[in-house]
């Protein structure tokens, strides 16, 4: 540790801290441009720079470490020169164009020079640019689908490009050419087209790089900016929707270092525009004659609760069926199913819409680790070995993709098992393509090689006597020859990877959708735990089996009982003693007999035993792998309720259709890959004459009799917390910035 004096106050760091990173913890501000604590440390813009007792000539706070003993001040009349010359010189050939600038209102250029910079400027001569098309004043060019770049207002701190290199893991941006004619460019034919390429946007201080969808729209104080989640997979990233009118403009991160880190992947940043399309649902509809006519609220839900009362008196409560989303928040997933329970009295309720193979399964939850991962999207790139099975990590989680590249470049062992090779294999020191289908006899494979091999020390084998033997007559029958004709993968290859896996120090298991959704997932997952405690690597720091559920709120809409079998919380149904908690809390009866699943629903519709459906923002029709036998299925029913926000394939089906809110208009909670519960935040009202889900289902219950007079997402939360076992200790206050 080293003690220093900054500006008169005393501040204790660790040894290699830099200056600026201590007057960080002192709140004391330096301006910098280059600097991003994320990126390597450049110390090009000399905006930093500093008076140091005892050292000649100032120095760059951004690349110098502290030392014992060391006194710095940062508001010298030496140091305000200093910064006062540097703008003086990025301003003698960056334009005065300000008034047609994106970046003017947040302008970091903008800004200091208000703050540091003079409002005269010695150089008469004329300003250097960089000529697009000679027959055009503007210096636009796009060096990406989504990037402009202005080359003249470039400060050549390399932000851009060392984002693009050190964090992107991509080389499509460079700096060409060298002095004044030095730029930022792209070689010919290859485009900045990497799923990270928005960051670099955000990342220049200044209006040297644009976005297409945001450009020339609106200036920035016009706009308002809500915090939000990321509602385009599980990863949770946070960010700001920048809106105006009822209208997103653009989504920024809004930097959460246990998620995000402070980056977005393109998805995420530029995939905002369904919120703002022309086609959302804007009123209630209901099919009369077979087309849709528009309707008023009060008549269309009179409507479905006079649907639904007659259903469950003429063939019985369990003739009725839900189907949810994990796409909808907690709020509602949890009003939903009690909506189903309590107002039907069914337990006729799932969401798993994109799969015939159901997880979760009983046998694992007995282990308390299968609805969730075991690691914290932090501790993932702490692993010395990252084993990633069954996931194109960069197409299904992007900013996860990220912390495991960072993770490699920093000498970590990543080694990929996927049906097909994936673009992360770059960083990877081995990649299994296995043969779809036989992931179970890979695993069990290289157990046995572990075993046979005896390559284990056995101090560290977790698994008792009894334990080890059934493993052993487990694995016996997959012998590399046979394990290398169904994987295809070589037994060079399987013995080589036995051998890592057991050397390493660390091992982190990242499962996606191939694992998630396959038909012996749950005999997968257990064996993966078995290799981990077969190689010693089951509950220690850094090591884990994490399932990487795909959508934004999937591990929420399990947490929260959206299940035929089990309540919020993962109670049992026929758990009577945590049944009758429940059923004290919510003031009335639950069926204590599991429901059916949504393969069994579509089963039970075509036998004619399942006559109405409510189905809330999801869409079997498109996701369920068989549309015909799905859509089929949906056309045989007496009565079909959707709720949605737009007129989907299901939507099309149904005889009433509710027009539900997207995730900019509401408030309420998603819970991540890692179970971190994140808020929303409403940027605006819902559109047009469409309505919050949560308070669709409240309007259905009260027509139906029953008193669901929720007023908020909070108040809905609150009840939650008092009814699942997952979510005790938590309060809505308690959900901060960082989510919880
Ligand atoms: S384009 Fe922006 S981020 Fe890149 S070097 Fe220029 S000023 Fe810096
Ligand atoms: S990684 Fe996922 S949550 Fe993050 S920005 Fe991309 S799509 Fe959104």
């Amino acid at each position: 540790m080293a003690t220093l004096t900054i500006d008169g106050k005393q501040v204790t760091v660790e040894e290699g801290t830099t200056i600026l990173k201590a007057a960080e913890k002192l709140e004391i501000d330096i301006p910098t441009f280059c600097f991003h604590d994320k990126l390597e440390a450049e110390g090009s813009c000399r905006m930093c720079l500093v008076e140091v007792e005892k050292m000649w000539k100032l120095q760059a706070a951004c690349a110098t470490l502290v030392s014992e003993g060391m006194v710095v001040k940062t508001d010298t009349p030496q140091v305000r020169a200093a910064r006062k010359g540097v703008l003086e010189f990025l301003l003698i050939n960056h334009p005065l164009d300000c008034p047609v600038c994106d970046k003017g209102g947040e302008c970091e250029l903008q800004n200091l020079l208000f703050k540091y910079g003079s409002d005269k400027s010695r150089y008469v001569e004329e300003k250097r640019r960089f000529i697009v098309d000679p027959q055009s004043k503007y210096d636009d060019l796009a060096v990406g689908p989504q990037i402009i770049r202005n080359m003249n207002r470039c400060i050549l701190c390399r932000k851009c490009v060392r984002f693009i290199t050190e964090i992107a893991g991509e080389a499509d941006l460079g700096t060409f050419g060298r002095g004044s004619k030095s730029e930022i460019n792209v070689l010919p034919d290859i485009p900045v087209d990497n799923p990270y390429s928005g960051n670099v946007v955000e990342i220049c201080p200044v209006g040297a790089l644009t976005s297409k969808s945001f450009r020339y729209k609106v200036r920035v104080w016009q706009t308002k900016a809500t915090p939000s989640i990321c509602p385009l997979c599980g990863d949770g990233c946070n960010v700001k929707l920048w809106t105006k009118d009822d209208k997103i403009y653009r989504v920024t991160s809004r930097r959460n270092d246990f998620v995000d880190e402070g980056f977005l992947c393109d998805k995420g940043r530029f995939g905002f525009e369904f919120v703002n399309h022309p086609h959302r649902l804007k009123q209630p509809l209901i099919k009369k004659n077979g087309k849709f006519l528009p309707a008023d609220w009060e008549e269309a839900i009179k409507l479905v609760a006079s649907k639904f009362k007659t259903t469950r008196e003429q063939s019985g409560a369990d003739s009725l069926a839900g189907v949810g989303s994990s796409k909808l928040t907690n709020e509602e997933n949890y009003l939903f199913q009690k909506f189903f329970r309590v107002v039907m009295g069914t337990n006729n309720v799932d969401h798993r819409v994109n799969s015939r193979h159901l997880l979760p399964s009983p046998s694992l939850k007995a282990k308390n680790q299968i609805y969730s991962t075991t690691n914290s999207i932090n501790e993932i790139e702490k692993a010395k070995l990252i084993f990633v099975l069954g996931c194109d990590l960069l197409k299904e989680h992007p900013i996860i993709n990220l912390r495991v590249m960072k993770s490699a470049m920093r000498g970590n062992a990543l080694i990929l098992a996927n049906i097909e090779s994936t673009r992360l294999n770059r960083f990877a020191q081995d990649e299994l393509i296995y043969k779809k289908g036989s992931e179970l006899t890979l695993i069990n494979g290289v157990a046995r090689e572990i075993i046979k091999g005896k390559l284990l020390d056995a101090d560290r084998v977790r698994l008792s006597n009894s334990e080890m033997e059934k493993l052993r007559e487990k694995v016996q029958p997959f012998d590399s020859q046979k394990v290398s004709q169904t994987t295809e993968i070589s037994s060079d290859k399987i013995k080589n990877f036995a051998n890592t896996i057991t050397k390493a120090e660390t091992v982190m298991i990242l499962c996606g959708k191939e694992i998630i959704t396959h038909p012996q997932s749950t005999e997968i997952i257990d064996s993966l735990y078995d290799f981990l405690r077969l190689t010693g690597h089951q509950d220690k720091d850094s090591c884990g089996v994490n399932l990487l559920w795909e959508d934004c709120n999937s591990l929420g809409t399990l947490d929260c009982g959206v299940l035929p079998d089990r309540l919020p919380g993962y109670i049992h149904v026929s758990d009577e003693a945590l049944r009758k908690k429940v059923e004290g809390i919510w003031n009335a009866k639950i069926p204590d007999k599991p429901g059916l699943d949504f393969n069994l629903l579509l089963e039970a519709v075509h036998q004619g035993k399942i006559k109405a459906m409510y189905i809330a923002g999801a869409d079997p029709v498109s996701e369920y792998p068989e549309e015909d036998y799905v859509k089929d299925a949906l056309e045989k029913l007496d009565f079909l309720m959707v709720q949605s926000i737009f007129l989907t394939e299901t939507a099309k089906l149904a005889h009433v259709v509710l027009p539900g809110a997207s995730f900019a208009e509401k408030d309420g909670t998603f819970t991540n890959v890692e179970r971190r519960i994140q808020k929303l935040g409403k940027a605006f009202d819902p559109l047009a004459n469409s309505k919050a889900d949560w308070y669709i289902i409240c309007m259905l219950a009260q027509s139906m009799g029953y008193n669901f007079d929720f007023n908020s997402p909070a108040q809905i939360f609150e009840e939650l917390v008092r009814v699942s076992p997952v979510h005790t200790k938590l309060s809505w206050q308690d959900l901060n910035e960082t989510g919880k």
